[in-house]
């Protein structure tokens, strides 16, 4: 009898008699059930935890790069493997207690929400199943999962069916997905021949408020930074049409070639919303690609009262939303949408020989990679197919309208309150700044910008800036289930007592 019969090394034979080779390597990684079980149950322990006291604790433990490198240690890579239990422990504790918590109910930093906890158990079902759904043949229920998420995502904004497209990392890259299709529906030449072949330079066309995705996909995608044509905002930080109608024309007149208008729905800084009607007008009249980046805003078309400030967005012939910003799933969520799937396909697809993924019997199989940028894809989808499940339509409709009544409240307290002022809002995005009576208008930045950073230190509360007609404001973007009115009340009393200590520094200084 070799040693790779005997019991208890690791290897089975299913047929002892004539067993010559081992049947499992026990391999460094691999883990039983038992051993997998023991370490999830602690974690999943752990987390429950975690989830229950996540609101008492700081928003931020606020240590330096230095501090965080020294709790983590500076030790070289192991040379030997460690059991899979410790790592696991370790790796909660030092998440669970020196992150920034974006799931705390005082974070209205950026556009990050809280995470339905639901897209946790997602994400670990996800990883143990680990379908590649670049291909349907290789993730054959995963693949019909996201397709249906995509209707899904469709029919909450009020989507007619006909959109269909791919869930990506985010919005970035929901916005150069559709970008680079427009680019070449429009520019068809340019797929063989690069920019270079077109005959006229192609022009795209946003906002000034147009977040920085479109520098990113202007400068790699051939066009250039200088295809950009930047155009003025009015006092609503909505598009300006008659300038882009001006512009238009002039490009036209020159022998420029228009090629895509970009519309924004919720922009970054203000949560402003672009006439989307208006432009979609513009677009037919000037033949242009219309894309819409609603990365942030665009849930809210799922409540009717909200509905009005999107109209025009059924137009579109691309799309951008976030289910990782205002649907509440875990990073990594986003989703391009585009009315006619075919300017995805023919934009992404190839057909090497390597891939035998085209079954003649199954014409309506769907391979993502035909879709996007990626080629092997994980299952991001399910944790958006579980969320909006426990939410339902009108889980969205309450969870938003919650979050939108939340930041006008804020708005409203700060407008009330003599040392604040309220500057603007839109969506569930509200500006503000501390402006104590008698201080200089000139010294009003310096002392925002000093509250600010002051106050993404002290983790009582976490909000961002920015800068309105050259005012630096603090920001607060509540796409966050855990916030409560109470929650704003309470930061409006910590904005008071941060800035009166901000403004004693600076009188202080300029003693
Ligand atoms: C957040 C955001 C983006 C970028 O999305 P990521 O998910 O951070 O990549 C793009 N456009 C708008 C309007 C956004 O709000």
């Amino acid at each position: 009898m070799s040693h790779l019969q005997e019991p208890g090394n690791g290897y089975y034979c299913a047929n002892r008699e004539n067993c010559q080779m081992p049947r499992k390597r026990n391999a460094q990684v691999d883990m039983d059930g038992a051993e997998f079980k023991k370490a999830g149950y602690r974690l999943i322990d752990q987390l429950g935890d975690f989830i229950d006291q996540i609101g008492q604790k700081p928003v931020t433990a606020d240590k330096s790069p230095a501090q965080l490198s020294e709790i983590l240690g500076r030790n070289p890579l192991p040379e030997h493997g460690q059991p899979a239990i410790a790592i696991v422990d370790r790796a909660a504790d030092l998440l669970c207690n020196f992150s920034l918590l974006n799931g705390h109910p005082r974070f209205l930093g950026y556009i990050t929400s809280s995470a339905a906890p639901i897209g946790a158990l997602a994400d670990l079902l996800a990883a143990a199943v680990n379908p590649n759904v670049g291909a349907h043949i290789l993730s054959p229920m995963a693949t019909a999962m996201e397709k249906q998420v995509i209707k899904w995502l469709g029919e909450l904004i009020g989507l007619p069916p006909c959109y269909d497209g791919i869930l990506v990392s985010g919005g970035n890259m929901a916005n150069f997905t559709a970008f680079f299709a427009a680019v070449h529906a429009k520019v068809p030449e340019s797929k063989a021949g690069g920019i270079a072949a077109s005959p006229a330079r192609p022009l795209v066309y946003c906002s000034r408020t147009t977040h920085t995705w479109i520098e990113k996909a202007a400068a790699l995608s051939g066009l250039g930074g200088d295809s950009i044509r930047w155009i003025a905002t009015d006092k609503a930080n909505r598009m300006d049409l008659h300038a882009l109608q001006e512009v238009l024309q002039a490009d036209k007149n020159s022998n420029q070639r228009p090629i895509m208008i970009i519309g924004t729905a919720g922009d970054v800084s203000t949560g402003a919303v672009d006439d989307l009607k208006g432009i979609a007008e513009i677009c037919k009249q000037h033949d242009c690609w219309l894309h819409i980046d609603g990365a942030y805003g665009l849930p809210a078309a799922a409540i009717p009262e909200q509905r009005r400030h999107f109209e025009g967005m059924a137009e579109a012939d691309s799309i951008a939303l976030d289910p990782h910003k205002w649907l509440y799933a875990p990073l990594e969520a986003g989703c391009t949408l585009v009315k006619n799937p075919n300017h995805l396909i023919q934009t992404y697809s190839s057909h090497p020989v390597y891939y035998n993924f085209n079954q003649e019997d199954q014409p309506e199989a769907r391979n993502y990679y035909e879709y996007g940028f990626q080629n092997s894809r994980g299952f991001r989808a399910l944790k958006v197919w579980m969320v909006l499940q426990q939410a339902g339509r009108k889980g969205y409709m309450e969870m938003i309208a919650t979050d939108i009544r939340l930041a006008a409240l804020l708005f409203r307290l700060a407008s009330q309150h003599a040392e604040l002022e309220a500057i603007t809002q839109n969506l569930s995005i509200t500006t503000l700044r501390y402006r104590p009576p008698g201080l200089p208008e000139d010294q009003l930045n310096q002392l925002n910008e000093l509250l600010l950073n002051d106050l993404q230190r002290n983790g009582e509360v976490f909000l961002s800036n920015a800068v309105i007609d050259n005012k630096y404001c603090l920001r607060a973007c509540i796409v966050n289930f855990r916030t409560s009115d109470s929650d704003i009340e309470e930061i409006v009393e910590i904005i008071l007592r941060g800035g009166r200590k901000a403004a004693d520094h600076i009188k202080n200084k300029s003693v």
